[in-house]
């Protein structure tokens, strides 16, 4: 058979390929609030493309903002008007993928609402050194609160103050002498 004859296998998707998600994946699948929405108050970012058999979050949301339609497979869709931004679902995601972001927090800065499951925890008011979705350090962020409770189940739920600039962008923390740095 000539070469040209042999059916070419499809392209992964691009975030299969670096394993990790980029914003404009995220837009392509409706994941991210509208400016409209982004301007109205913190919303939550459910940042979960696969059609793995995972559910939780459906369940979680006391507003219904979240809905897994049809298969348990198929993956959440949100509701960002009904979502006021309360961050109870956080936690409940083994896959740590949802997020709470609050774009108008300041003139200058957003907050980021994110799971944070290593220990040690963060404090209040320290400094940390604030991590894009492909773990790299992009900008310095301040500990703005902390929720740690048994109901949350090791995980804890963290917002960060980062410049306004990277509320689209910072995904996690790191935490400790090299965070503050
Ligand atoms: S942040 Fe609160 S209101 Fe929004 S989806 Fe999560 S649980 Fe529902
Ligand atoms: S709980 Fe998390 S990982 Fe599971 S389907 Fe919902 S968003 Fe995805």
């Amino acid at each position: 058979m000539p070469k040209s004859a042999i059916p070419k296998s499809p392209q992964p998707p691009p975030h299969q390929r670096s394993g990790v998600l980029s914003p404009q994946n995220l837009a392509a699948r409706g994941a991210v609030p509208s400016k409209q929405r982004l301007a109205a108050g913190p919303v939550v970012t459910v940042e979960c493309i696969e059609n793995i058999p995972c559910n939780p979050c459906a369940y979680a949301c006391p507003r219904q903002a979240i809905t897994i339609a049809g298969s348990l497979t198929d993956t959440p869709a949100v509701d960002f008007d009904k979502c006021n931004g309360c961050t109870l679902c956080i936690a409940k995601c083994p896959g740590l993928a949802i997020f709470v972001v609050h774009k108008g927090y300041s003139k200058t800065e957003a907050t980021v609402t994110l799971p944070y499951e290593l220990l040690p925890r963060p404090t209040v008011g320290t400094s940390v050194a604030c991590l894009n979705r492909a773990g790299r350090a992009v900008c310095k962020g301040k500990v703005v609160k902390v929720l740690d409770t048994k109901a949350l189940n090791r995980c804890a739920v963290v917002t960060v103050a980062v410049p306004k600039r990277y509320w689209n962008a910072v995904r996690n923390i790191r935490v400790g002498r090299k965070g503050a740095e």
